[in-house]
């Protein structure tokens, strides 16, 4: 039985214990993490292995988590900058309701290209635009992901509700009901592996209260509870949702997601901007959880997520980079940092540090997903998916904490992205890809997209 082992490094476990070796060693086996300990690895270990990698400069940590996204997007940055979130919609529904399964392929690969490369093991993807005619859209995704070799959460998701009904898309985007539940439940049998080591899990994401209906709400939590995969969704994301819900259901987001079943532990929504401290509690109390992205946030001028009340509170909080349109960077490496500032920025120097944002990242992901037990932290018996990265280069040399290059400081460069026991980056290169050829089918397929509007 080979084994791999990494000694001499900086090890963030991110256990529940929050344990941590100056100088420690991670041994892996089998797509399996089969050991994590203080001090350099012993000498039978070493002498047995098919691979040491030195430990020396490397801050080592679990891949990082990301919880919700839309690679689609990827074809679609540097459009309408200074919108804020409906506004950005409207400009962007036209381009979006032109896509393909091919064109999702390549815009997929180069987001998943990006995330790989600034520390992202886990994918976390949500598509909900659909065109007629379209092709096998979340085929293309699983396969872009399988061809990178990163760990995908895709979600089916969807639109029922057009202008024409009250929704925000124009009707061309929108799909029927009962078409977006014939095809959700389609994508959780075709693609999800519900297995200990799965690469891929589906789970069911109507889009938003203003852009599916009531009823695609409720017969999305039934199906996907029969189905036994997760929900996601978009919630509490801007002040304008709040206003929007408040006029068309009398309540807010939060009580109108309640209203159709959507609080509860196998349900994680982005955003959650504008939560009240009720809210939050409901949260806490079902076990629903939150994907982070602050970068997002600012960029459409959202607001802050009160992430720091939600931790308090025992909410499950996980990081997210969301699609590429509102957050051109892509970078899951640079939103840990983002996370940090953003807290610090609304609630204070104690609001969030980098270790706390560093778990967001990491655990807070893996339960937000539903996958605590098997990514997140280096533990033996969890999956060998992990980070490592450079901290003895001009940007972080000498810093007093290796833990804050990672939350402070610029991201470090990669080492090595490891999934499941097997190299994805190398000093920080994408190893199982062309990046030329990865740049260069993302440059053809957007203006592809934008020859056809
Ligand atoms: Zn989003």
């Amino acid at each position: 039985m080979t084994h791999t082992v990494i000694d001499g490094a900086y090890v963030v476990t991110v256990d529940a214990h929050g344990t941590e070796h100056a100088q420690g060693h991670v041994v892996l086996r089998d797509g399996r993490i089969a050991s994590v300990g203080a001090g350099r690895a012993p000498r039978e270990v070493i002498d047995g292995a098919a691979e040491v990698i030195s430990g020396t400069g490397l801050l080592v940590t679990p891949g990082l988590i990301n919880t919700h996204h839309h690679l689609y997007q990827w074809l679609t940055r540097g459009y309408a900058q200074d919108s804020i979130l409906f506004d950005w919609l409207v400009s962007l529904y036209p381009a979006w309701s032109r896509i393909d399964a091919d064109l999702v392929g390549d815009g997929a690969l180069g987001a998943m290209a990006v995330l790989a490369r600034s520390g992202c093991t886990t994918v976390g993807d949500h598509h909900y635009v659909f065109p007629r005619g379209g092709g096998d859209i979340v085929g293309s995704i699983v396969n872009a992901a399988s061809t990178l070799g990163v760990r995908l959460h895709a979600t089916r998701g969807s639109m029922d509700l057009g202008a024409s009904d009250g929704g925000l898309p124009p009707d061309f985007a929108v799909e029927s009901t009962a078409d977006a539940l014939a095809a959700s439940g389609e994508a959780v049998t075709t693609y999800d592996d519900s297995s200990f080591e799965s690469m891929v899990r589906v789970a069911i994401a109507p889009c938003s209260p203003f852009s599916v209906t009531a009823d695609l709400l409720r017969e999305s939590a039934d199906l996907a509870r029969s189905l036994g995969v997760r929900l996601h969704t978009h919630g509490a994301e801007t002040v304008e949702e709040e206003a929007y819900c408040r006029e068309r259901f009398g309540m807010s987001p939060t009580d109108y997601l309640e209203s159709v079943g959507w609080l509860g532990s196998d349900v994680w929504m982005a955003h959650c901007v504008h939560l009240s401290g009720a809210d939050i509690d409901r949260f806490a109390a079902t076990g629903t959880g939150v994907a982070h992205c602050p970068s997002s946030n600012g960029r459409l001028a959202a607001g802050i997520a009160p992430v720091r009340d939600m931790l308090r509170a025992g909410v499950p909080v996980g990081l997210g980079v969301d699609g590429a349109a509102s957050n051109e960077s892509g970078q899951l490496g640079t939103e840990v940092r983002a996370a940090v500032l953003a807290a610090r920025l609304r609630d204070g120097a104690d609001a969030l540090s980098g270790r706390d944002a560093l778990r967001i990242a990491t655990m807070g992901g893996a339960q937000v997903l539903g996958r605590a037990d098997q990514i997140g932290s280096l533990e033996p018996g969890k999956l060998a998916d992990l980070a490592l990265w450079r901290i003895d280069g001009v940007e972080h040399a000498g810093i007093a904490d290796p833990v804050a290059a990672l939350g402070l400081g610029a991201m470090p460069p990669l080492a090595r992205l490891i999934v499941q026991g097997r190299t994805v980056v190398e000093d920080g290169a994408l190893v199982r890809v062309d990046e030329a050829d990865v740049a260069a089918r993302v440059t053809r397929a957007s203006a592809v997209l934008q020859s056809r509007l």
